[in-house]
């Protein structure tokens, strides 16, 4: 099989709430791009990359799509299926920027399924878990309006909840306390920072909030910052966004640096490397989140597939962003019900983009 032409689209994610609010950021909506590969054999395989704005991570929208064009010409006439080859020839044309990898690994992934007839989940390990423990995101607020939030979500069976924090550490502590007054039995609540907290206002935190129930998530910008508060607190411990490499994560299980690791498909550089880095955790006994940085169905999906073939006893939680949206791009997305989803068992990722919605490409490559 060979790439033929491979497509970029734009799309706007706006969200259902009307906003999204975490640390000192917020968005109205969120910039994604969907690639398309098309293929000699008529086959076609789809990705997506949404980062989280422009300074959560080092990625932005216009960046991904600039450097998929970059990359794109050089993918054309190369074997999909042959996937390492694919990342070897990515990482010869492109150093770094493995978020804008992640949408042609993705791709590939999509592809290999729909060549054998197999989902994604099947080619990345099996079928381990029948159905995605989901969290829910709880946008940044004042106090009461969080605590309210999360009734509502209990309502429509979530269970599991990710509170965003990492503004200012007073009113953080006013957060978590009134959230957690609202939790139920069975309930599991993470109070994520997203690097927002200066070490010592997370020392803060962590010590007001002593006596709740609570995971803490990446409260400081670097792995050492964490590391020190993870020193002065027993409550359970994430890392995510300093966790960018297998060699960061090895330094985190020798320092007993964290319990948890939230793992993105598109930080690591695709499917691909996040099954490396799932297989590594699972080996080291490292419970994961398995999430992206946002996305609709298509980057759901995958976090979908990935999920499904991680063992469960080492799967904490993953996120459904399509649910969060008010705009549909792919048909075929993940299933959601009760606090899980359950990815399609169509061959490949299971979607069909919407080509109504994603409009005409940005950017076409190939012959
Ligand atoms: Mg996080």
């Amino acid at each position: 099989m060979e790439i033929t032409r491979i497509a970029i689209h734009q799309v706007d994610l706006p969200l259902k709430e009307g906003a999204y609010s975490w640390s000192t950021q917020s968005f109205a909506a969120f910039d994604s791009t969907v690639l398309i590969i098309e293929t000699d054999s008529g086959l076609t395989g789809v990705g997506e990359i949404c980062p989280l704005g422009p300074s959560y991570l080092p990625a932005y929208a216009e960046g991904a799509r600039v450097g998929l064009a970059q990359i794109a010409q050089g993918l054309i006439g190369e074997d999909p299926l042959q996937i390492g080859r694919i990342n070897q020839t990515m990482d010869a044309l492109l150093k770094g920027h493995p978020y804008v990898k992640s949408a042609i690994d993705m791709a590939c992934w999509d592809l290999l399924g729909k060549a054998t007839g197999q989902p994604v989940y099947n080619l990345l390990g099996g079928l381990l878990q029948e159905e995605v423990t989901l969290f829910k995101v709880i946008s940044r607020q004042d106090p009461a309006a969080m605590a309210g939030k999360l009734a509502d979500y209990q309502q429509q069976g979530f269970r599991q909840f990710q509170m965003k924090v990492g503004a200012d550490a007073g009113e953080d502590i006013e957060r978590i306390l009134a959230v957690s007054e609202v939790l139920q039995a069975g309930n599991v609540l993470a109070a994520d920072a997203n690097t927002g907290w200066k070490q010592h206002e997370a020392i803060r935190v962590v010590k007001a909030v002593r006596d709740v129930d609570i995971y803490i998530e990446q409260p400081c910008l670097s792995y050492e910052e964490c590391l020190a508060v993870r020193r002065h607190t027993d409550h359970p411990f994430i890392l995510d966004e300093c966790m960018d490499d297998p060699r960061v994560l090895m330094r985190g299980f020798q320092d007993s640096a964290m319990d948890v690791v939230n793992l993105k498909v598109s930080r690591v550089g695709g499917l691909t490397r996040a099954r490396q880095f799932r297989d590594l955790c699972a080996t080291l006994g490292i419970t994961m989140t398995i999430e992206d940085t946002w996305g609709g169905e298509i980057a759901t999906a995958a976090i979908a597939h990935l999920a499904h073939s991680t063992p469960q006893g080492f799967h904490f939680q993953s996120s459904a962003f399509h649910e969060y949206h008010s705009v549909q791009i792919a048909d075929g997305g993940p299933v959601i019900k009760d606090g899980y989803m359950v990815a399609s068992s169509a061959p490949g990722l299971g979607v069909t983009p919407d080509i109504a919605v994603l409009g005409k490409p940005v950017a076409v490559i190939g012959r």
